[in-house]
């Protein structure tokens, strides 16, 4: 974000309301500005002197008004600060129907915001990015998502060059100026659903739903890579048209992959936006995860169309609500379309970062007050996205799916192309399902934090009565206990077996701090486990005897549950709530996992105790490098490095997930050497390793290579095949150990032939990169000014959080001292959660070696 921007409070008056814009815009690409003028129909409720829009960087020329056949010209006063205009008139604009008209200009800027500039393989582009208030850096505007209105866009270009926009081309001609594109009128859309993208764009052929027309438009040559995306683009809109029981509103529908980039994609009505990792894949060579990646997004992007274009959140508190629902229902259609990528069990994934995230004490609630922008931005998080998907998850769960579906389908008729908070779809899911929702739903929403839910027997070892305790769960151990004494209504879902083998599984509300639970089982109770499915948000602390005994069934637990289960261990050591043995026992009783989602899973917390409990190069660190290759090294042996001809997906991701463990984690030298030699046989023939195994490989081989292979690797991402293959390559350089190719890597980062996208990645990679975390930081520190203007806000957030792997109480001091002299007011409170974390690792560290010493030790012989 440059730093003239402080992004204002200011909210527009609701006296002067848009109905339609008609624009027109006329962007130069080579001298890399452009001009236009809007011509606003707007209703004025009582007469008024002065009018004022939002407009940022732009120059405004000339500004007139049309009211009862009058024309007068009006004063134009910027405010760069409040990012407005002023429009004084000589007279009052009388009350009723008035047209203002304004010249204007602007620079096509570099920040992937606004109307910006972006250039791929010697080409130029001008794309937009509007959310959340950047509509107003390209023309003058009500920018607020509750001012919905009409567009009419024109758009002149030189000759040979395309423009994509939200509706379908009306009609184009050729003018003095260049081509002339003009699109329909647009239903009602807020601003910040606005698209314009320009450049020498390609389309694939039209694929058809309906009536819809579907296309993806990329840059020259990547024709060849748009099958996949449109086919999850044409199952995803099928099963949202069947769901909002609406059809798909916007005429037609282009996909457009953007070569430079902020977010993942942008949802703007029509002409949804995106990385190019996440449109364009090559079926021959992606790997399972980018592809179930690229469904999920595209899929989230697509629900958009109904929830948030068609019905709009009246304000930006209510943001978290979109994006919740989007993520939600992303999982849902994709889980729909290919159930055997089994997306509800990678989205424990997700559940374990927000819980994370959710158990500091500067995290926030879902729902909270939005008095500018940039309080919107810093929400763009795991517990807007992720924590709200799961509480989502849970409605559905406790009303029932169909119930819930009727009820968003009653919010979606009665809202549609209106606005909405969140309380309106409150109100239609308790008309559809007759039960209590608001109460339950707002509990989850406007308190920070999760319950820790506690499980013991009630009368002894056998019972079937189960004593339930919750409190609020800290990762902090030194949290007071008033601050815990906190309590949710908590839909519980418990799972249980009995010493006979039959099984069941028991639903019930609880809501207070202490309650009995009688499950349904009619004899001896053998385990439960108080998660089933993990579809709560919540942690559980089974007492000891009984995960004793579920440790010893583990078979039985579904391999969600199993994760789940691992997940939960782990966060209660960190919370001082368990030994680190229980966790370990747990990982160590998962050697011979057959589920990839649960090996992949442990990574997470083995590599914390790799890099934040052992001393590098310490006789621990080769302790428990030793342990986990043990453990998980016969699996990896007895799967090999190539698959079995036939061999199933599942099968495929595990390989990927073990090597990740031996290679990445215990760093074993027989199969980092092994990875180094398929790295070259991989760059002679791409067809010699299984697409899965690709990102480890090019990462692992990175970790060992010298500098004749880095020079390798930045000659692959310039003339990488697909847009995965580039981006492999491009973060396989910040792998890399030796210093000279640390100083090249960070150097690049200043360079133009680093898209303003990937910059904050490459960085965030080499905080992770032992070689070259101290390097990075020492180079944050020294060229930050300079960073920071290629580095956009909400990447910045990203960076900020990575910085605890510096992992040395020094560096904590460091970071801290540094943002005081260097204030990033987007970020602030993901510094002060890294702090948190800083601290929290420290205090892991104290606390936690000695007995993972003793647990190693006991193995080691
Ligand atoms: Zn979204």
């Amino acid at each position: 974000m440059p730093k003239t921007e402080r992004p204002s409070r200011f909210r527009l008056p609701t006296d002067v309301r848009p109905r339609e814009y008609e624009i027109r815009l006329e962007p130069d690409l080579e001298a890399g500005r452009f001009r236009g003028e809007v011509d606003i129909a707007v209703g004025v409720e009582r007469k008024r002197q002065e009018v004022v829009l939002h407009a940022a960087e732009l120059k405004v020329e000339r500004a007139t008004a049309h009211a009862d056949g009058v024309e007068t010209t009006a004063r134009v006063r910027a405010d760069a600060d409040a990012q407005t205009v002023t429009l004084r008139f000589p007279r009052p604009l009388p009350a009723g129907d008035a047209r203002l008209r304004l010249r204007f200009s602007g620079r096509l800027n570099q920040h992937l915001r606004g109307l910006y500039a972006a250039s791929a393989d010697g080409r130029r582009y001008a794309f937009s990015q509007c959310e959340a208030a950047d509509a107003r850096r390209i023309f003058p505007c009500f920018d607020e998502p509750a001012f919905k209105a009409r567009f009419r866009l024109a758009v002149t270009v030189p000759d040979g060059l395309r423009a994509v926009s939200n509706s379908p081309i009306e009609a184009e001609h050729d003018g003095p100026d260049g081509h002339v594109i003009r699109f329909a009128p647009t239903p009602l859309l807020s601003t910040y659903l606005f698209a314009l993208a320009v450049g020498p764009l390609e389309a694939s052929a039209e694929r058809r739903l309906g009536d819809v027309p579907i296309r993806v438009w990329h840059a020259p040559g990547k024709g060849h890579l748009t099958e996949l995306g449109l086919e999850a683009a044409a199952e995803a809109l099928r099963r949202l048209e069947e769901y909002f029981d609406i059809p798909y509103p916007y005429g037609k529908l282009d996909l457009v992959a953007v070569p430079d980039f902020e977010a993942g994609a942008m949802e703007n009505a029509g002409a949804v936006f995106f990385r190019e990792t996440l449109l364009l894949l090559d079926p021959a060579t992606v790997s399972l995860n980018e592809h179930k990646r690229a469904g999920e997004v595209i899929a989230h992007e697509l629900a958009h169309m109904w929830y948030g274009d068609l019905v709009t959140m009246a304000w930006w508190d209510d943001l978290w609500l979109n994006e919740a629902f989007a993520t939600w229902m992303a999982y849902r259609v994709v889980d729909d379309w290919r159930p055997e990528w089994r997306l509800w069990q990678g989205f424990e994934h997700d559940r374990a970062g927000a819980l994370a995230l959710d158990a500091l004490a500067n995290t926030h609630p879902i729902y909270g007050e939005v008095r500018s922008v940039a309080e919107a931005t810093q929400n763009f998080d795991a517990i807007t996205y992720e924590k709200g998907a799961a509480v989502v998850r849970m409605l559905e769960h406790f009303l029932g799916a169909e119930k819930f579906r009727d009820g968003v389908r009653l919010y979606m008729r009665r809202h549609r192309e209106g606005n909405a908070v969140a309380a309106d779809l409150w109100h239609a899911l308790e008309a559809a399902s007759g039960r209590e929702v608001a109460r339950v739903a707002q509990a989850w929403i406007e308190k920070a934090g999760f319950p820790l839910v506690a499980f013991g027997r009630a009368k002894g070892a056998a019972d079937r009565v189960l004593r339930v305790r919750q409190e609020r769960f800290f990762a902090d151990p030194k949290v007071a206990a008033a601050r815990r004494r906190d309590r949710w209504p908590v839909p519980l879902v418990v799972r249980w077996r009995t010493t006979d083998g039959s099984s069941g599984v028991d639903r019930v509300l609880v809501d207070r701090a202490a309650t009995d639970v009688t499950l349904g089982a009619d004899t001896r109770l053998r385990w439960y486990f108080g998660n089933a499915e993990a579809g709560g948000f919540y942690r559980v602390l089974h007492d000891a005897a009984d995960r004793t005994a579920l440790l010893e069934d583990l078979a039985a637990l579904t391999p969600v549950e199993r994760l789940a289960l691992a997940n939960d261990q782990w966060a209660l050591v960190r919370a001082a709530k368990g030994p680190i043995e229980g966790f370990l026992d747990v990982a160590d009783a998962l050697g011979d996992e057959t589920d990839y989602d649960v090996v992949e899973g442990l990574g997470g917390p083995l590599a914390v105790v790799d890099e934040q409990i052992v001393a590098p190069e310490s006789v621990e660190q080769a302790h428990f490098r030793g342990w986990i290759a043990r453990r998980f090294g016969p699996a990896f042996a007895r799967l090999g490095w190539v698959p079995a001809a036939g061999e199933d997906d599942p099968t495929r991701l595990r390989r990927a997930a073990l090597l990740r463990l031996l290679g990445g984690i215990a760093e074993a030298p027989a199969v980092l050497a092994e990875a180094r030699a398929r790295l070259d046989a991989y760059l002679e023939d791409r067809g010699t390793l299984d697409p899965n195994l690709a990102d480890p490989v090019v990462g692992l081989a990175a970790r060992v290579g010298d500098e004749a292979l880095y020079d390798r690797y930045r000659a692959l991402v310039a003339e990488a095949r697909t847009p995965q293959e580039r981006r492999r390559f491009l973060l396989g350089l910040a792998a890399f150990r030796a210093p000279a190719t640390i100083r090249r890597t960070l150097d690049s980062t200043l360079s133009p032939d680093i898209p303003t996208q990937d910059v904050a990645f490459l960085l965030m990679r080499l905080l992770g990169n032992p070689a070259g975390r101290a390097e990075a930081w020492k180079f944050l520190t020294r060229r930050w000014a300079a960073l920071r203007r290629r580095i956009p806000p909400l990447m910045i957030s990203r960076l900020v959080e990575a910085l605890p792997s510096l992992r040395e109480p020094r560096a904590a001091s460091e970071v801290r001292a540094f943002f005081a002299a260097h204030p990033v007011p987007e970020a602030a409170r993901t510094l002060k959660q890294s702090l948190e974390v800083f601290r929290l690792n420290a205090e892991l560290r104290r606390r936690t070696a000695p007995e993972l010493a003793r647990w190693l030790a006991d193995r080691a012989g």
